[in-house]
């Protein structure tokens, strides 16, 4: 190091603190990379790579921004996930003895980005930290520097709740201890895609103490210390716009883990990510971005309290029902200003005067809000008026202080109102005062002299001068016309009374600028005492915007207001929110849901593109939106409070890959049979197709079975493998449904309606037939059908011992191979082959109503066959 050269070993010394960082140098008005760092800066943000001296042998990699430009390049990096120290010169360079003294003055990293591009209006931008206590109880914290919001919670369970917990809220940089769970380090950086950051210290700084004092866990104190001295050392500056930290637990809300979100595209569609196509996407009618960040976090947690559920739906039918509160209040909304985050920015020092114009803009439209909700005349919301603070105080201060449009700049003046600063306005006044008598001047002078073109103008080096054209300067009379400039075709004069009035206007011109700032900077200051009261009207008017989206949607959507049952769905005319908007609602087919004791689980079968996944998601959308406090899309909604939703619905593209995507298969499998109660909502679709046959509907029964036996959850099945369909007589609560199909004009149509009973078994090969393949194809491939049916008959006929064995120990029955499970139902019909028992069960199971005549006539071709 000593061969450097002293900046460079200044640099090194700063940089061996932030080697995670991109250290920007403050260097002039550059911000200098150097060494790796500029290798790297100059690949990520195509800027040029140069070298420099550097005291050692070999020159040194360069590379820098221009400080004035630096946001965008600062904004690059830490969007793809890096950090970036900001190292400024903290002393006068002309005063500096050696090197200039340099100090790192903020880390910005993805976690802490307060504006730029990564910041999205209607999104959090959540910091977390992860804390763990023995092997499985985790502390999780949240932390959003923009909107200063805290959450933080304790999770006993498995490592799978903490990635849940850290992806359900879409966080960006985790904060962890060195010794975290290594399959938990990997999983956040794998599942979450988020930045790791190391922090070990967690004592709470005495300063913080009003925000955690109702902490009363250790547990909990840790993990949101750990976050605190992240947020400190990484800030430097005052934090004091962070709120009251929210103890919660994750049991309070409906839990949806991160496959199921993912699956259910809550917030994110599977295939781009983006919100567009996701429910987020539909249901957002809300106005303001606090508004939009609120209806985020609630469809992220559903809640699970029936009272709580039913405060959201009165509201939201109060404004369904009245449409004209419901607009001006809509129209009230669009004036206000992101209050939540501008007072983050308050805090930070960052805002200027077109900030404050919008804040009192904002504020200006509260106590009109606030008179609508008021007469809304529910009961809650009357509440919920009350609340509403409409800082007239502020708006006030506002109000006498700012003026309308002021500049961008703080800098320049031109932002404070007259009559708010006595001294301002006197230097207001000499500065308006002398440029009036030098109005009064040019007219004057004019006259005096008789020159009609005489006039005073003004430039930076000369200042006001008096000029006369060469023409005119016979006629000025001798005096103190001082010649100051010639031009080519004119003089310019200047007189002691001129210069004496120039220099009081510049003088008060300058200190009105300073003054101006000085007066801006105080009334800045005093906006930081309203943080906290900003702070709770955000909340209130979030929650408003929220609600009047909802009520937007369902009136606009014509939602139903659902109502709540102990164990009981009973859906009348459901549709999938999303489809039916993206398709046009007259083309989609509503269907029905019904599930009660008898019928918790529906196996649904039907040809590939006839709508079964469609249709289970829309069960577990209409669910979710009643359970956050929306009108469902369903003509009547009855359904239980669901602890719990899980899903397995594969999407088309992981159908092809292959082993590994199976394993996904299990592990979501395994998660909702791990986790689900009686309470909780399982979805899966065509479980058990990411392997062979055999083994795929082996699976796909056991897990029928566990379920029906030992969770008893509601659920809806859908499978391909027809077979299944006959548990239907071994499982009292399984009941099969399928999708319809008709012929129209030798064509097959999706009739997308769901019905009772199972598909028809040779669906493939009449589709086939419709399709006017050969009809000596088609009776090729009856045969070899029937072949391969016969084939898992004599299969089974060998087994026949194991089978009896198993019949003894029914207990057991949970793990029993398919093969197993279906012989055993066909044994107890005595007296009859084989043969003749499967042609019973398929003439049970012909659903006559549906069939068309030639749908008969195959049928009983099919049973000839067999019994022959
Ligand atoms: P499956 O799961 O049976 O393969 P999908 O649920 O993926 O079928 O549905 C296939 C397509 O059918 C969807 O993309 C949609 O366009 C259409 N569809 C599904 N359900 C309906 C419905 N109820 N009404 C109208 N169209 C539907």
């Amino acid at each position: 190091m000593a061969e450097y050269t002293p900046m460079i070993q200044q640099y090194l010394r700063i940089k061996a603190e932030y080697k995670d960082a991109f250290l920007f140098f403050r260097l002039g008005d550059f911000y200098e990379m150097f060494f790796e760092d500029a290798v790297n800066a100059s690949r990520e943000l195509e800027i040029t790579l140069t070298s420099r001296e550097g005291g050692s042998a070999e020159r040194i990699p360069m590379c820098g921004v221009p400080h004035h430009s630096a946001r965008n390049y600062i904004d690059q990096l830490v969007q793809r996930g890096y950090k970036v120290a900001i190292c400024e010169q903290t002393e006068d360079p002309k005063s500096a003895k050696g090197v200039v003294r340099r100090e790192v003055v903020q880390l910005i990293t993805p976690g802490t980005v307060m504006e730029g591009k990564g910041i999205e209006e209607k999104e959090n931008n959540f910091l977390a930290s992860v804390s763990q206590f023995g092997r499985d109880t985790f502390g999780v914290a949240f932390n959003d520097l923009t909107t200063g919001e805290n959450r933080v919670t304790i999770l006993t369970g498995t490592k799978h709740d903490v990635i849940n917990e850290l992806y359900s809220n879409g966080v960006k940089e985790v904060v962890i201890p060195e010794a975290l769970d290594e399959e938990v380090k990997r999983s956040i950086i794998e599942s979450c895609s988020a930045t790791i950051s190391i922090e070990e210290t967690t004592s709470i700084d005495h300063a913080f103490s009003t925000i955690v004092k109702h902490l009363n866990d250790e547990k909990l104190l840790i993990t949101f210390g750990r976050l605190l001295n992240y947020l400190q050392k990484t800030q430097k500056r005052s934090l004091n716009h962070l709120q009251a930290v929210i103890h919660y637990n994750a049991h309070q809300y409906m839990r949806i883990d991160l496959y199921s979100k993912r699956n259910l595209e809550l917030t994110e569609t599977i295939r781009s990510k983006g919100k567009k196509g996701s429910l987020l996407w539909l249901l957002d009618q809300t106005i303001t971005a606090m508004g939009g960040r609120l209806l985020k976090q609630w469809i992220d947690r559903p809640l699970i309290d029936h009272d709580d559920i039913q405060l959201r739906l009165n509201m939201v039918e109060t404004l369904k029902n009245q449409y004209f509160e419901r607009h001006d209040l809509r129209e009230l909304l669009k004036d206000v200003y992101d209050l939540e985050r501008l007072a983050g920015r308050v805090a930070f020092g960052n805002v200027n005067a077109r900030d404050l114009m919008q804040l009192r803009k904002s504020l200006e439209q509260i106590p009109a809000i606030k008179k609508v909700i008021h007469e809304l005349g529910n009961e809650y919301a009357g509440n919920l008026a009350n609340k509403i603070d409409s800082l007239e105080d502020l708006t006030m201060l506002l109000h006498s202080s700012i003026k309308e449009n002021p500049p961008l700049s703080i800098k320049d003046g031109d932002i404070i109102k007259d009559g708010f600063n006595e001294t301002l306005d006197r230097y207001r006044d000499a500065s308006r005062n002398g440029k009036t008598w030098i109005a009064n001047l040019e007219k004057e002078e004019r006259e005096k002299t008789g020159i009609k073109s005489l006039k005073i103008g003004y430039n930076k080096i000369f200042g006001y001068y008096i000029e006369v054209t060469r023409a005119n300067l016979q006629y000025l009379p001798e005096g103190n016309y001082e010649r100051k400039q010639t031009l080519s075709n004119a003089e310019r004069f200047i007189t002691p009374e001129l210069k004496e009035k120039e220099a009081l206007i510049l003088e008060a011109e300058e200190k009105i600028i300073q003054l101006e700032y000085d007066i801006f900077v105080d009334i800045r200051e005093q906006v930081k005492d309203y943080i906290p009261r900003l702070q709770l009207l955000s909340k209130i008017i979030s929650e408003i915007d929220a609600l009047q989206c909802f009520a937007t949607i369902s009136e606009e959507r014509h939602y139903s207001r659902p109502t709540f049952s102990e164990n009981e769905i009973f859906i009348k005319d459901g549709r999938h929110p999303v489809v039916e908007k993206v398709m046009n609602s007259q083309e989609y087919v509503p269907n029905d849901c019904f599930m009660k004791d008898g019928r918790h689980l529906l196996l649904i079968t039907g040809p590939n593109m006839s709508g079964k996944s469609t249709y289970m998601r829309q069960v577990a959308l209409i669910a979710i939106l009643a359970q956050i406090g929306c009108f469902v899309p369903a003509n009547e909604a009855v359904l239980p409070i669901f602890d719990q939703v899980f899903t397995r619905i594969g999407a088309a593209d992981d159908l092809i890959s292959g082993q590994s995507t199976f394993m996904v298969e299990m592990l979501e499998a395994k998660n909702a049979i791990v986790h689900a109660t009686q309470k909780s909502l399982i979805l899966f679709d065509e479980i058990g197709r990411g392997t062979s046959t055999y083994d795929g509907m082996a699976l796909a029964q056991a897990i029928i079975e566990y379920i029906h036996d030992h969770l008893g959850s509601k659920t809806l099945f859908s499978t391909h493998y027809h077979e299944l369909t006959d548990l239907e007589n071994q499982l009292p609560q399984l009941t099969n449904v399928h999708v319809s199909a008709i012929e129209e004009q030798g064509k097959v149509v999706f009739l997308h309606k769901i019905k009772e009973g199972a598909a028809d078994k040779s669906y493939g090969i009449h589709v086939a037939e419709l399709a006017e393949l050969p009809s000596s194809l088609i009776n090729r491939a009856r045969q070899i059908l029937e072949q391969l049916e016969q084939g898992d008959q004599k299969k089974s006929e060998k087994e026949e011992p194991v089978e009896n064995k198993i019949e003894q120990n029914q207990v057991e029955e949970s793990q029993l191979s398919f093969f197993e499970a279906t012989t055993n139902t066909n044994l107890k019909e005595e007296g009859l082959t084989k043969k003749e028992k499967q042609v019973v069960q398929m003439v049970k199971s012909l659903n006559l109503l549906e069939m068309t005549p030639l749908d008969a006539i195959n049928k009983l071709y099919e049973v000839q066959k067999k019994l022959t």
